[in-house]
Formats: C-alpha cells, sequence, structure tokens
C-alpha cells in the first residue's frame, strides 16, 4: 500500500528472508527506526556518489510498486543508472547499506518479478547499447535495457533477428527477458530464451564480476568454487531433476539446474542465470543467439464450432510442422472486433460464427512448400469433420491468408491477446495466475474441459487464448480481487489447476515465470527436495538476500493481499468529477474504474510504431508514459501519495508532458484515454487555485479573440519589436524561441451563405477560431470546393449574431471545463436544428471537431449534442464519403506534385487517416506519401510554453521534421492541424496546408 511518510515504510522482518534489509543485525528492529535509519542514509549516499538519477519520492516509488500483475509494493526509492558502472555503484551502495536490489526493464512481468520493497534500478531507460553485432557468427551483445523490437529493428539490415517474439516485444528488455526465460509464439522452432542466450555478464552478491558461459570455454570466468558448488547441486539432485522437472518445452519455473546436471555435453553456465528472475546477480551484458529472419510466410485461420474441438485439432496439426499455432476464443474474437484498431483486421479473416479459431502459421524458406502445406492443413482439418461446405455451418475449415500485411495484423490481434482480455469494464477483471500453464499437447482438452468445471464450481469464468503448438494455455478467471471471497477463490482456482497440471506432468509456469505467484507453489510442482535445492542455488549466489529476495524461494504466499495493488483498505474517496465516466464502476462516477482500466502491460512504452506515447518516446521516462500517469492517479484517488495528492505540483508534472493526444484513447489496448483524465485532473486543479496568465490567455482565446482581432498589428509586434517575445516570456510563460499565430485584421467574419440551388443539398461550415483568426485561408478553401462541388453552404452562426461560435476545446485545454460547458451549450443550440435536419456539420480544425463527438456529448447529455455529434464530420470525411457514394461533383485537374501528409493526432485517434488519403486521392496524378509520425509535438498550446518547448521541438524530430526536410521542394506537405502546421513552419521554414486547401488548388 501507499507510503505518506517515512514511517509508513513497510518493512517484513517476519519473512524468513529480509526484503529490505540485507544485514541481519538490523532485522526485528522498529520498522520506523529502520526506515529512519536506512532511507536518509541510502538517498544521501546514492546522490553523493553519482549513479545517475535517484528519485525517493512518493510519485516515483508508485509508480515502480507495481508491474503488469496484481500485486503492488513500494520500493524505498529508484534509481535510472545512465552507465552500467553507475549501476554497479548503486549495488555497492545498497550492499554497503544492507538495502535489496530489484532489477527492472520494462516492468512487464505478470508474476510480480519486479516489485519489491528495496531499491528499483531502472534499466530500460539509458543502459540499451547494442555493444556489437557478429554477422557471421549470428550472434550480438547487448546491455539489459535493450528493448527486443528496437533490437531487431536494428539487426533488419543484416538479415538477422532475435527470435524469441514474445507479445510484449515493443516494451520488454532483453534483460527482463532473460530474467523470465521468456517464450515467444515461434518457440517451437527456436526455443525459449534459455536456447538462445550464450553468455552473460553479471555483478555478483559480493560485488565481484563474472562472465557465464559454456563450461570449459576459456572466456568463462565465475569463481571456480562457485561452478564447483553449482555443479555439485545438479550433480546430487540429478535423478530427482529428471524424475519432477516436466517435460514440456515451456518450463519456467524454478531455476534451470537442469542446465547443469553431468550428463549434458552442452553445459552453459549463463543458463543458470536464464529464468533467475534477478535472484541471483545483476546482468550487465548478453550475448544473445541470432537467427535468419524469417522467410515469406503462409498462415491458416482454422475456425471450429467448439472450443474443445480446436483443442484436439492441436495435437494432429502439430503433423504438418507448422512454426506455431494459436488459438483465440470467441470472446477474444468479439472482445477485438469491439477495438477500433483491429476491427479491420477480425473482419477480413473472419468467417461465420466460430467459437474458436487456430492460427497455424508455416514459415520453411521455400514458399510454395507452405502454400503446399496449407493445402494440406485444409485437407486435414475437412478430415476432421470440419469444412466450409458443411450445409448450414456457421464455421469449419480454413481461412488462407498470404497476404503478409494481413498476417502482421493477426498477429497484432494475437499479441495483444491478453490486453483485448483485460479491456472488460466491470469491477472484476481477468486475472493472472494460472495464466500461462503448460500441459503435454495430448492433455489439452481434457485440461480445458476440467479447468472450466474447475471455474463453474468458484462461480467465474475463464477467457482463454493459447500457445496451442506447445500445450501453453492462456487463461484467465474473471475475479474481483477487491473481494474476500474472491481471493479465497483465486486459491481455491490455483491449487486445483496447479494439481492438474503436476498430474499431466505439465509445467506449473511456461511462460510469465514465478515472481510471487508461482513460486509458493514450487514445493506442490517440483517437491521438497528440489525447492532446497533451488535454496542452495540463491544462498551460493546471494547469501544475504542482496538481490531481489523473495522471488523462486522463500517466497511470501501468493494471496497475502497485503501485497495487492487493491488490497483489503483499498478504496477511493467520492469525488465529484466534471466528465462522464458511467462506462466505468468506482468513486467518481467511475472515473476510479476508468483510471484502474491500466493493468500495467505497459504497451504504452514501445518506442516506435503507431501513435502512443509521443512524450514518452522523447524522455522515456517512466513519469511521462500513460502507464506512470494511470498509476499516478490511482494512488492519488485511493490516497496512497498523501492528502490531496490529485491537485499538487507533482501530479501537475506527471501530467505536464501528456499533450492529450488521444492516441492512448485508440491504441492503449484496455482504452486508457489519459486525455480525458487529464481533462479531469486540470479541472480539479483549476477548481482549487485558479488559472495562470497562460492558461488564461490561452483558454479564453475565443472570447477576447473578437476584439484583439482588430488590434493585430499591435499584438504581432511581439514577434518584431526587440525584447517583447522576451516580455511576454517573462510574464506569461510563451517561449521567445517560438513566433505566436500570426494575428490579421482580414479575419474570418462573414456570416457566409451561398445563393441559389446548390444540388448536392445544404451543408454548414463550423469555423473554428484557429482557422477563422489566424488561416482563413483554410475556410475560404473550404467553403470553395464545397461550392464547387455542388452543396449549398453556409457558415455555422449563432442565432443572436453574436460572436462566433466556439467547440470549448481551448477551456478544456485548461481545465476550465464549467467555461468549456458555456461555449457548447451556445453552439449546439446553433447546431441543434441544423443537425436536427440531417444536415452535415463539416469541421476543419480535427481537434475541434472531434469535440463535437467526444468530449460535448460527455458533458452535455442531451439529444442534441447526440445528434449534433452523429452529423458533425470533417471536411475530409465528408468529401471522402461523397467521393465513395458517387455523390461528389468535384472537377478536379492535376497538380502534377506529390504530397506528403502528416495526421494530426485526433484524426489518427478516431481513424479518419484514410479519408485525409482518400480525399487528396481524388485529385488525379497526386502522389501521397504519409509520414510515420507520432504526435508534432505542437498539441495545442504545448509548444508555445517556455516549459515545454523542448520537448515539443523534440517530439517533431522523431520523424514528422525529418520527413519534411527530405521531402523535395515541389512537395506539398499536408497538415490538417493548425499547430502542427505552425510546428513544420517553425521547425523546418516549409508551409503546410489543410487538404481543403490543395483540393482548392486543384479546382
Ligand atoms: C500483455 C502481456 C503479454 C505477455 N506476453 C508474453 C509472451 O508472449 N511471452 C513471454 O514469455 N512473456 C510474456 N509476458 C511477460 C513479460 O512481458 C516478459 O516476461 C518480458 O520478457 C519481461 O520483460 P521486461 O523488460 O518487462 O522485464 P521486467 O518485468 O522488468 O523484469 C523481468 C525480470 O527480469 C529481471 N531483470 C530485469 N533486468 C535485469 C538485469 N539487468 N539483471 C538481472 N535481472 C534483471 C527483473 O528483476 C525481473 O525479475 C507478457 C506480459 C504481458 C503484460
Ligand atoms: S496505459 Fe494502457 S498501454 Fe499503458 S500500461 Fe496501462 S493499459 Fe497498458
Ligand atoms: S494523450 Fe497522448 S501524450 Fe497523453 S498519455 Fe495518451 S498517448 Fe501519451
Amino acid at each position: 500500500m501507499g507510503l505518506n511518510s517515512e514511517c509508513d515504510i513497510r518493512v517484513k522482518p517476519k519473512r524468513r528472508e529480509s526484503y529490505v534489509v540485507v544485514n541481519a543485525a538490523i532485522l526485528g528492529t522498529e520498522k520506523c527506526d529502520v526506515a529512519a535509519r536506512l532511507l536518509p542514509n541510502l538517498e544521501r549516499r546514492l546522490k553523493a556518489e553519482s549513479v545517475g538519477e535517484v528519485r525517493f519520492d512518493a510519485f516515483t516509488r508508485g509508480r515502480y510498486a507495481t508491474d503488469a500483475s496484481h500485486y503492488q509494493i513500494f520500493p524505498l526509492g529508484v534509481v535510472v543508472p545512465r552507465t552500467i558502472k553507475e549501476a554497479e555503484r548503486a549495488i555497492g551502495i545498497c550492499r554497503a547499506e544492507g538495502v535489496a536490489v530489484t532489477a527492472r526493464g520494462g516492468g512487464t512481468s505478470q508474476a510480480g518479478q519486479t516489485v519489491n520493497d528495496g531499491l528499483i534500478v531502472d534499466c530500460s531507460r539509458h543502459l540499451d547499447r547494442i555493444v556489437n553485432i557478429d554477422v557471421a557468427g549470428r550472434r550480438c551483445v547487448v546491455e539489459p535495457g535493450i528493448v527486443l523490437d528496437e533490437l531487431n529493428r536494428a539487426l533488419k539490415p543484416t538479415g538477422l533477428w532475435f527470435p524469441v517474439d514474445i507479445s510484449t516485444a515493443s516494451r520488454a528488455t532483453i534483460g527482463g527477458m532473460v530474467g523470465n526465460n521468456s517464450c515467444g509464439a515461434r518457440s517451437l522452432r527456436y526455443g525459449n530464451t534459455r536456447e538462445n542466450v550464450h553468455a552473460i555478464d553479471a555483478v555478483l552478491a559480493d560485488g565481484s564480476r563474472a562472465h557465464f558461459g559454456r563450461l570449459g570455454d576459456p572466456s568463462a570466468n565465475v569463481p571456480p568454487d562457485l561452478v564447483r558448488d553449482l555443479l555439485a547441486i545438479a550433480a546430487r539432485e540429478a535423478e530427482e531433476i529428471e524424475r519432477r522437472f516436466p517435460k514440456v518445452q515451456r518450463r519456467v519455473g524454478g531455476y534451470n539446474l537442469d542446465a547443469l546436471v553431468p550428463s549434458r555435453n552442452d553445459i552453459n553456465l549463463a543458463h543458470i542465470l536464464v529464468g533467475s528472475e534477478g535472484t541471483l546477480g545483476f546482468s550487465t551484458r548478453i550475448e544473445l543467439k541470432l537467427s535468419p529472419q524469417l522467410p515469406r510466410r503462409a498462415l491458416g485461420a482454422c475456425h471450429f464450432g467448439s472450443f474443445h474441438e480446436a483443442m484436439k485439432a492441436a495435437q494432429h496439426i502439430v503433423t504438418l510442422k507448422p512454426i506455431a499455432i494459436e488459438l483465440i476464443d470467441r470472446t477474444m474474437l468479439g472482445l477485438a472486433a469491439d477495438i477500433d484498431m483491429f476491427k479491420p483486421t477480425v473482419a477480413a479473416f473472419l468467417r461465420g460464427d466460430p467459437e474458436a479459431i487456430l492460427f497455424v502459421e508455416f514459415a520453411e524458406d521455400d514458399f510454395d512448400e507452405n502454400v503446399q502445406r496449407l493445402k494440406q492443413l485444409g485437407a486435414l482439418i475437412g478430415d476432421l469433420g470440419i469444412a466450409w461446405d458443411k450445409t448450414g455451418a456457421r464455421w469449419g475449415g480454413v481461412v488462407e491468408v498470404l497476404d503478409a500485411k494481413l498476417q502482421a495484423g493477426i498477429g497484432e490481434v494475437r499479441t495483444a491477446g491478453l490486453n483485448i482480455m483485460m479491456s472488460m469494464k466491470e469491477a472484476g477483471k481477468p486475472i493472472s495466475f494460472i495464466e500461462d500453464c503448460a500441459v503435454p499437447l495430448a492433455h489439452l482438452p481434457d485440461y480445458t474441459a476440467r479447468l472450466t468445471e474447475v471455474f463453474e464450481k468458484n462461480g467465474t469464468r475463464g477467457t482463454w487464448y493459447a500457445h496451442a503448438a506447445v500445450g501453453c494455455l492462456h487463461v484467465r478467471p474473471v475475479l474481483n480481487l477487491r473481494l474476500e471471497k474472491d481471493v479465497r477463490s483465486m486459491r481455491a482456482i490455483a491449487e486445483e489447476a496447479f494439481a492438474m497440471v503436476r498430474d499431466y506432468k505439465g509445467s506449473h509456469s511456461g511462460e510469465h515465470g514465478d515472481g510471487i505467484v508461482r513460486s509458493e507453489f514450487h514445493e506442490m510442482m517440483f517437491g521438497a527436495e528440489l525447492v532446497h535445492a533451488f535454496a542452495d542455488v540463491k544462498d551460493r549466489f546471494d547469501p544475504h538476500g542482496l538481490f531481489n529476495p523473495g522471488k523462486i524461494v522463500r517466497a511470501p504466499k501468493f494471496d497475502d493481499r497485503g501485497n495487492f495493488r487493491y488490497g483489503a483498505d483499498y478504496r477511493a474517496a467520492e469525488m465529484t468529477t466534471a466528465l462522464d465516466w458511467s462506462a466505468y464502476p468506482g468513486a467518481g462516477g467511475g472515473f476510479q474504474g476508468a483510471v484502474e482500466m491500466c493493468n500495467n502491460n505497459g504497451a504504452c512504452r514501445a518506442l516506435a510504431g503507431g501513435v502512443m506515447c509521443p512524450s514518452y518516446r522523447v524522455t522515456r521516462d517512466e513519469r511521462d508514459v500513460t502507464r506512470g500517469r494511470a498509476n499516478a492517479l490511482r494512488l492519488a484517488i485511493t490516497g496512497q501519495l498523501g492528502p490531496d495528492a490529485l491537485t499538487t505540483d507533482t501530479m501537475a508534472e506527471s501530467l505536464k508532458l501528456c499533450v492529450s493526444c488521444k492516441a492512448c484513447r485508440r491504441e492503449c489496448p484496455t482504452g486508457v484515454d489519459m486525455a480525458r483524465m487529464k481533462i479531469e485532473f486540470l479541472s480539479a486543479r483549476t477548481k482549487k487555485f485558479g488559472l495562470s496568465l497562460h492558461d488564461r490567455l490561452v483558454g479564453y482565446l475565443p472570447r477576447y479573440a473578437p476584439y484583439t482581432a482588430k488590434l493585430s498589428w499591435l499584438l504581432n509586434l511581439r514577434d518584431t519589436l526587440p525584447g517583447a517575445a522576451k516580455l511576454s516570456e517573462a510574464a506569461a510563460g510563451f517561449s521567445a524561441e517560438r513566433s505566436l499565430p500570426r494575428w490579421r485584421a482580414d479575419y474570418f467574419c462573414d456570416p457566409f451563405v451561398a445563393d441559389g440551388e446548390g444540388a448536392g443539398g445544404d451543408v454548414v461550415v463550423f469555423a473554428d477560431t484557429f482557422n477563422r483568426y489566424f488561416e482563413r485561408e483554410t475556410v475560404d478553401a473550404a467553403i470553395a470546393v464545397l461550392k464547387a462541388g455542388g452543396y449549398r453552404v453556409r457558415v455555422a452562426a449563432p442565432a443572436s449574431g453574436s460572436r462566433p461560435l466556439c467547440c470549448g476545446r481551448t477551456f478544456l485545454a485548461v481545465g476550465k471545463v464549467d467555461e468549456a460547458c458555456a461555449e457548447m451549450e451556445r453552439t449546439i443550440m446553433a447546431l441543434a436544428p441544423i443537425a436536427a435536419a440531417g444536415i452535415p456539420i463539416i469541421g476543419l480544425e480535427p481537434s475541434c471537431l472531434f469535440g463535437f463527438r467526444d468530449e460535448i456529448p460527455s458533458l452535455m447529455k442531451s439529444d442534441a449534442a447526440r445528434k449534433v455529434a452523429t452529423q458533425a464530420l470533417l471536411f475530409e470525411e465528408f468529401i471522402a464519403r461523397e467521393a465513395a457514394a458517387g455523390r461528389l461533383n468535384l472537377k478536379l485537374k492535376s497538380t502534377g506534385k506529390r504530397a506528403l501528409l502528416h495526421g494530426h493526432c485526433h484524426q489518427k485517434s478516431f481513424d479518419t487517416m484514410a479519408a485525409v488519403t482518400a480525399t487528396l486521392r481524388l485529385i488525379p496524378e497526386l502522389n501521397v506519401e504519409t509520414v510515420e509520425s507520432s504526435c508534432c509535438g505542437m498539441a495545442g498550446s504545448f509548444g508555445y510554453h517556455a516549459d515545454t518547448i523542448d520537448v515539443s521541438r523534440a517530439m517533431g524530430e522523431l520523424s514528422l521534421l525529418p520527413a519534411v526536410r527530405k521531402a523535395p521542394d515541389d512537395t506539398l506537405i499536408v497538415a490538417d492541424g493548425t499547430s502542427c502546421r505552425h510546428q513544420i513552419k517553425d521547425g523546418t521554414k516549409r508551409e503546410a496546408l489543410h487538404v481543403a486547401r490543395v483540393l482548392a488548388m486543384s479546382l
């Protein structure tokens, strides 16, 4: 649980092995005494002796108190070393101060491996170098913090890859994979991490460095007495290992003593460290075995009428020697089909109404051979009595997938499987504890059937998917761990499931490792003798429990609620919220449930692909990622960070770099919508402290713009008069390094009404504040194009003829929800009759237009608001829709140019990029290329603020600005967002255009 003062620090001397304190002399002292002695000294020394970033504040410790398991333990502090030497130094200080050390990579472990109450050493931010790549020898040496996808990206030109393709490849580190002996979907061919590790350099508990490699290899450098003792333990236990170690490929529980038994002729000492979960040493360099990249593959999606049928088929399908067989069930198919980003993929492979699908992948070097095996698969499934031509069948047969893009899409659905399951909004969630048991293939159908009965007996159900080829079944019973009765069910299910797995001679940990979840059950699975042997291994390496104590050996009870994220005394205080969170359970009208949707899986830590999370991509700081923010909010609203933590400056810092791009809304597999949560936070803070001058100027822009625009010449002096920009920075925080949007005297103010009969019908253009006052050309262009297309165009205006309408966006951006509502009400009142008449309401600025579909209906629960939401669409959505329906009568001529398109974050979040490209493609011969960009970095006022301009620029430099600079001079740069265009102009001196202007140029 939380920590509000030093005296709340939990030290657990009752355990056999001290968590925090490795110095036996202080075991058993009062916890406040221990904390008082340890904390200041440790922090002071770490800070004094240069070990990288040292953070002991409650927010940071809270962010590192959880991983992707259901546990939560506050560490004493966190160190983020910049070099291996700094990490070594931090470990040395911990040894001297009697504090345990837990290494951490992406923190995506599901069994609680990375939570502990000593010092956390975060390897993921800086310790991510590739030391060398030996292409001919197919090996490379890396530091532990490198992310798997990043490594494989770097390896791409060599034709090699590290083939342990785990679902969390976008954020899992090699150090973490080695720690957990992680296993990829294609482990049938490549084995687990262990089979792909040649050597490991590690710091040992006594501070010495060792090089673990093949026994007898001259480069191996491990203390000889340690080698001797380890081999002796393995030799002593050889028979028991043979008897008790499960003979399934997916066995990752316990220490890999089987790697050291005398009968082997390939003993590699590094393999005892693989899967040791950071309990034996701290890895500093890892030498990996690489494989040739996968050739062109063939994939079959086998549809089944029952889950059991699919399970039974797996053992037959393996005879065709596929590289992987992955199963997903009906629940997961349904959940995936409901998630925007997966919808098109599911539609592309799904036929009928199956209960389960097996994806079978063939990847031999010869593509024809793969196609041949796909045909054999169809025949085999037919022989099993399952085929499309069965009369009335709602399923049956194989959908062949040869298109690489669709294969990749299916891969994404499959790898997101766990998260998809977690997207359930109710208080009960699928819980990971028997999640990855592996049994011999022949027992898989029986095991699943019996497990279903166990779930039913305990009043719950499971969601399933599986690495069927290796008998590893991912199943999570739905439980609400806030309830004592569900905690009891968890134990009952675990005990029965593990007993079954043992009887099938399977492995209770087939992928995710031991951590706190599985370690307690080692005796049941391996027997008392081997558990003693594991303790011998631990004690031989680490006699005082310096490294990650309480994992693998001497673990706490897995259902000790004191270690739960949602413990017995976990609750959020009631609060009044500004937005509607009623889709979720919990306090604050559901705000609590929305925050708790984050299950810490870390997808938001991806460094490439997609959009989420731009601020993390720049800073690589856990504070600045969706997960870190969600954790900070959760801890704050549940009182674990001290009183009123929600509105503190530290919370403001935690959310400061969130650019409200809404990428998480779409890309977070459980739909964490941080942009919305930020509005809630800003609202609470603004209510308490009011607005800064900067925020006042940003928020109230739509109110004062009609007046100040008349003084455009005066206001524009800010960017020409020497010293004026500096003054605006000092007074209101507008960075002097950034020009401000230029006011203009000829702003758009016509209450424009087109004459005559538009054959295409009526449309209404919503002229937003930004385009209206700073870039009226966009509004003019949109009107011109729509008129040319045969539409009768009106511009939305208030009935009273008073100041222009506004969507409230700028007020939301600074947390003035009440003022935003006032704007929205005026606007909805004006637009309601238009919407009721079924007239399209066309917006130009994505962040304004999507307000009509997102925030406005959430704030105003009226029919009018809902109706306006259904009629509101972006200019390009309207044009593309009309063109597709054959109603668009627009004569466009070739401009003979190329276009480089940058999507506004909200266009990406609301999945409307296809409409922009479709609209641009109406222009004959225009070649459209889309930049693989995240947020441009400007994000409304974010890029103008002196505090955030550096991060803003760095976001632009991630991909957008370099791509624009590289584009030939005659390329049209297209960007629909006002701030995106400003960022492009500032960063590259190139002018970007709204798509409406590009179309207008081609009229
Ligand atoms: C949605 C989801 C899907 C998953 N899918 C898979 C899957 O397909 N296959 C699979 O095997 N796992 C899977 N996992 C589990 C997890 O992602 C993997 O185990 C992953 O390899 C962990 O990497 P990490 O960087 O997050 O490590 P962390 O969780 O940070 O750490 C893992 C362990 O390694 C130790 N460690 C880290 N760095 C060092 C170091 N330098 N020295 C010594 N010890 C160190 C830690 O102390 C810890 O015990 C999944 C998890 C989630 C949430
Ligand atoms: S915010 Fe979403 S993507 Fe990030 S860790 Fe939480 S659930 Fe995963
Ligand atoms: S809104 Fe954008 S910046 Fe903010 S947390 Fe989500 S992805 Fe990150």
